[in-house]
Order: C-alpha cells, then sequence, then structure tokens
C-alpha cells in the first residue's frame, strides 16, 4: 500500500516535471529566483526587470517569484550563477564564451562546465565616449588621456582592452585607466574627471543618454582600424556593428558610428531546475511581443536570433520548450 503511494506520487511528480511546472510539492510554496544584471543605467537592468515583471504576474501559474539585482555586470554575473548566489544572470556572448571555454577571466579557474544558456536577447556595440575638448578621434589619440575600460566584475573591461590592444595600445603602460563601473562614468566624464570611457552596452541605454546630456560636449569615437578588424578576424565572438546617433541627438556626431558588438545572453547553472527555466522561457517566447514592447533596444528581436549567440550548452529546461514550439 505505502509502496503503491509512494509509486504513484513518484508517477505524479514525473507527470509534472515533463510538462514544465512546478512539481507538486513545490506548487504550495513560491520559488524564489534572483536575476543578475548591470548598473541601473543599462540595458541589462531593465531586461532583467522586464523578464521578472512577465513572470510575476502570473505568479498563480508559475509559483516563481524573480528579483533583479543590480550588479557589477556579465563576469560578476557568471561567476554569482556558478556559485549558487544568483539562479539566472545576464551576460555578453563573448564571456559566455570565454567561461565555457576557460578563457580571459577564468584562463586559471579553467572551463566553467556548469553554465548553461537559456537564450540571447539584445545587441550590445563596445561604445567609445569622449569628451569633444580631448581631442580623440581613433583609438590611437586614447594615448596619454585619462580613460575609463570598466571595473573587473564588467563585460566591458575585456572588450576596452581588446580594443587597445589591437590599436597597439598597452592600457597599463600607454593611458591612464580608471576601473569605474559604466554608471559613474557619465558623471566623470561631465565633471572632467576623465576624458572618455568604454561600455559595451545595448543602444539606447541610460547611461550614453546622460553622459551626452551635459554641458561638455561629447562624441562617439570609432573602434576600427586595421588592428580591429585583424583581431575581429580570429576572435569569433565579436562582430563588427554601429551605434545609430539618432538615438543620442545631443552627440556631436553626424553619421553613425562603427564598432564591434556582442550580444547580451541570458544564462544559468546546470543546477537550476528544468521546470524553473521552462517556465521563465515559456514565459518570455509565448508574449515574445509584449516582451519586445519593454525596451527600445529588443526591436531587431526574433524568436530565431534570440537562438542565436549561445556557446554554453542549453539548459534542458529551455531546449524543451524550443522544441515543442519548433525552434530546435
Ligand atoms: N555589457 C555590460 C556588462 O557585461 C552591461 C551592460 C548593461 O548593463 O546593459 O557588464
Amino acid at each position: 500500500m505505502k509502496k503503491a503511494l509512494i509509486l504513484s506520487v513518484a508517477v505524479l511528480f514525473g507527470f509534472v516535471l515533463l510538462m514544465g511546472t512546478a512539481p507538486a510539492d513545490v506548487q504550495a510554496k513560491t520559488t524564489f529566483v534572483t536575476i543578475g544584471t548591470g548598473g541601473i543605467t543599462g540595458v541589462y537592468y531593465p531586461t532583467g526587470g522586464a523578464i521578472a515583471k512577465m513572470v510575476n504576474k502570473k505568479r498563480k501559474q508559475y509559483h516563481i517569484r524573480a528579483t533583479v539585482e543590480s550588479t557589477g555586470g556579465s563576469v560578476f554575473n557568471i561567476n554569482a550563477v556558478l556559485s549558487g548566489d544568483l539562479d539566472f544572470g545576464i551576460c555578453q556572448s563573448d564571456r559566455q564564451y570565454q567561461a565555457i571555454h576557460g578563457l580571459a577571466e577564468w584562463k586559471d579557474k579553467g572551463p566553467q562546465k556548469d553554465l548553461r544558456s537559456v537564450f540571447s536577447i539584445h545587441p550590445e556595440s563596445v561604445t567609445l565616449v569622449a569628451a569633444d575638448d580631448a581631442h580623440i578621434n581613433s583609438l590611437a589619440d586614447l594615448k596619454g588621456k585619462h580613460v575609463n575600460i570598466g571595473n573587473p566584475g564588467s563585460g566591458q573591461r575585456q572588450n576596452a582592452i581588446d580594443a587597445l590592444a589591437a590599436a597597439g595600445i598597452d592600457y597599463k603602460k600607454d593611458l591612464k585607466a580608471e576601473d569605474v563601473k559604466a554608471a559613474e562614468a557619465p558623471g566623470l566624464l561631465q565633471d572632467g574627471r576623465i576624458d572618455a570611457f568604454f561600455y559595451t552596452v545595448g543602444h539606447p541605454s541610460g547611461a550614453i543618454k546622460e553622459a551626452t546630456a551635459g554641458a561638455r560636449k561629447v562624441h562617439f569615437v570609432p573602434v576600427t582600424g586595421p588592428g580591429i578588424d585583424k583581431m575581429l578576424k580570429a576572435k569569433p565572438y565579436y562582430a563588427k556593428s554601429f551605434i545609430p546617433v539618432k538615438l543620442y541627438p545631443n552627440a556631436t556626431n553626424k553619421k553613425d558610428v562603427p564598432t564591434f558588438g556582442v550580444k547580451a545572453t541570458f544564462v544559468t547553472s546546470a543546477k537550476t531546475p528544468d521546470w524553473v527555466v521552462y517556465d521563465i522561457t515559456k514565459e518570455v517566447f509565448d508574449n515574445f511581443d509584449t516582451f519586445k514592447k519593454l525596451h527600445p533596444a529588443y526591436s531587431v528581436l526574433t524568436k530565431k536570433n534570440m537562438l542565436e549567440g549561445l556557446s554554453a550548452p542549453m539548459h534542458p529546461g529551455a531546449l524543451k520548450y524550443f522544441k515543442e514550439v519548433g525552434l530546435k
């Protein structure tokens, strides 16, 4: 009798798991998940907010309560997801590639095998903003200048280092490099305490609006040149992109600015239960048009391109949903 009961509970449990909804024992309570984002004036923070808002609206259906945390960015988020401090995180596609292959910040620690991809989101461009009065019109002009390359937990830091190296500039020797968070950089630029800053971000973003809205006139600097072309060929996770200047009417550029970029991606750990990942993925993709309206940086998104740029294995919960709807 007891055995039969255990068996039927187990079957029911398995069935519910298969359905991708909260298992029976979880349905009685709420499962809390935290999403790591970035600075509040970036695009990751509102992106985490958009996902959380959609999932939380259906709390009765999903039994999930998602909260959003402002963090230092991609590298911080990947590490926090892997240590279990965060359940989900947003990170750049290049950083996802590096973590899974044990490169860059993970060179000593080796491949981060538990990292799982869920889906990708908006494109992000390596954005170099400079004060007009600092006379910086190319990467080479950064020599000797005071430049924020980003905090160590951020995605942009390595992008800035790569761009500078491609132009033959050693960030430790050839310029005065700052390592503050992107959210603080616009203020420092407007106060005359730095000449320029790098930020890898989707557009439009609050931080860049802030940087271009002050009394000190600023412009975007092209992140181009033969060295950059060579680097783009060597590093598969970078691609050419541009910054549409119409999004920032106060910047002094007249034309769109060429640079290179990556994609924002949504990641989790192999340890996150399948049903949680399934439900969140389902909510975003079943209501794709609603999601797309939540930020102007999502205007280029299609369901199909949200499965591109992922190098970590896909989490089984996400894979299950994508197979069901024929996206995989
Ligand atoms: N790409 C940045 C990073 O990885 C964050 C950009 C944002 O917050 O929108 O740190």
